[in-house]
């Protein structure tokens, strides 16, 4: 619910004109609008006048004071001079944008306005805006906002404490507005106005998602929108989906070497499996440069996707490459199975050939539990004098 305090005289004069009967025919608005949209600027007379067309309740409505409580601007807007140095004269005007936020905060009050054609001439430039003021705001979310809002005006003014209970009036407006006023020594507290679309937001509960282990809200949409991203992106990691792509080259378990100059989508997978890496070892970094341009990738990272028969991703790891000492010397950055196919002997199987590749590579630290002790079965003989080295010293032994 969206609260608005406004003057008293003006909270005053719309709990009036609600309970009033809704006019009938509405005339003579399509010019008025024509004529402030070509100008880009009404005045107040323009105003009043385009307002008690749409509802002519609105007869005598203090729209100076009631633009100024939604913070509507109102500008000086002056004639060009004819001659430059004649004295310019100017009045209060309001830009056709405001004029038209103006008419959607009075439909959303219940008045009988007609804001649809207002907003179909003005949204297309405001579509193409970054950044946008109060009112533009309205314009945009009219479609989405008509007739589920629901207002509660208050007095600006600092009232004595009332000496009897309240009073309360319900009524139902003809275009279907709830509206209820509250009154006290017949002077008007509050009005509650909900529009025919309305409801009750469902209560924000905190959920703990038990599989992508976020905790969100539901209940907001952009939460639960954010939430169901980051699930599913989740999900194709720790429960991938066989990949034709995958299958066609490769009969049988295998892995990909996937390097600087390969595919896109391939990057991806292993990036993603290398954020699955960074969030359950809790580090700050994913270890793997996700970029569309070639130039930006990372020529010394080497990644492997771990591959089913039946072509799903198992997991993925990546060595890096460092010049020392006129050598190139190999490292393990990181290896990730996921949770399912762990202890199957899959990075085993693998073992003998990265071996081959990259030499006795180092194994980066820190080192998970389960890789230690995969390294004390696997490691060469070279591998675990490091490793000695690295323990004893407490130094980077490579
Ligand atoms: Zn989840």
């Amino acid at each position: 619910m969206s609260g608005l305090r406004l003057p008293a005289i003006v909270l005053e004069f719309v709990a009036q004109q609600l309970i009033k009967p809704v006019p009938l025919q509405r005339t003579g608005w399509r010019d008025i609008w024509q004529s402030i949209k070509a100008k880009g600027w009404a005045d107040i007379p323009m105003m009043e006048a385009l307002f008690e067309a749409f509802d002519d309740r609105l007869y005598k409505m203090n729209l100076i004071e009631l633009a100024k409580a939604l913070e509507l601007p109102l500008e000086y807007v002056f004639y060009r001079p004819r001659y430059k140095r004649s004295e310019p004269s100017g009045t209060i005007h309001m830009s056709a944008v405001n004029v038209a936020g103006l008419a959607i905060y009075l439909e959303h009050f219940g008045f009988n306005m007609l804001v649809q054609p207002l907003v179909n001439d003005l949204l297309p430039a405001i579509r193409r805006l970054q950044q946008l003021t109060v009112a533009e705001l309205c314009i945009y979310q009219y479609a989405s906002d008509r007739q589920r809002t629901r207002f509660l005006l208050r007095s600006a003014q600092q009232s004595t404490p009332p000496s009897h209970p309240d009073e309360e009036k319900r009524l139902h407006t003809p275009n279907g507005y709830c509206v209820q006023i509250t009154t006290n020594d017949s002077r008007t507290q509050k009005i509650e106005i909900s529009g025919p679309k309305w409801k009750l937001p469902k209560p924000k509960v905190e959920v703990n998602c038990d599989i992508c282990g976020t905790s969100y809200f539901s209940g907001d949409p952009d939460e639960e929108g954010g939430h169901r991203r980051y699930h599913k992106q989740i999900l194709s990691v720790l429960q991938p989906k066989p990949e034709r792509r995958l299958l066609a080259d490769n009969a049988g378990p295998s892995i990909i070497r996937i390097t600087a100059n390969s595919p896109l989508w391939m990057h991806q997978a292993i990036y993603d499996r290398a954020r699955a890496f960074k969030r359950e070892m809790g580090f700050d970094f994913v270890q793997w440069t996700l970029t569309k341009n070639l130039r930006d990738r990372d020529a010394n990272a080497d990644g492997y996707l771990f591959i089913s028969p039946e072509g799903t991703i198992e997991g993925a790891c990546s060595f890096r490459s460092e010049a020392k000492e006129n050598t190139i010397c190999w490292s393990l950055d990181w290896v990730w199975i996921r949770p399912e196919k762990r202890r199957q002997g899959i990075v085993e199987s693998h073992w003998p050939r990265f071996l081959a590749t990259y030499g006795d590579f180092w194994v980066e630290h820190p080192i998970s539990d389960a890789m230690m002790s995969f390294l004390l079965e696997h490691a060469s003989h070279q591998q675990r004098i490091a490793m000695e080295i690295h323990a004893s010293e407490g130094i980077d032994g490579r």
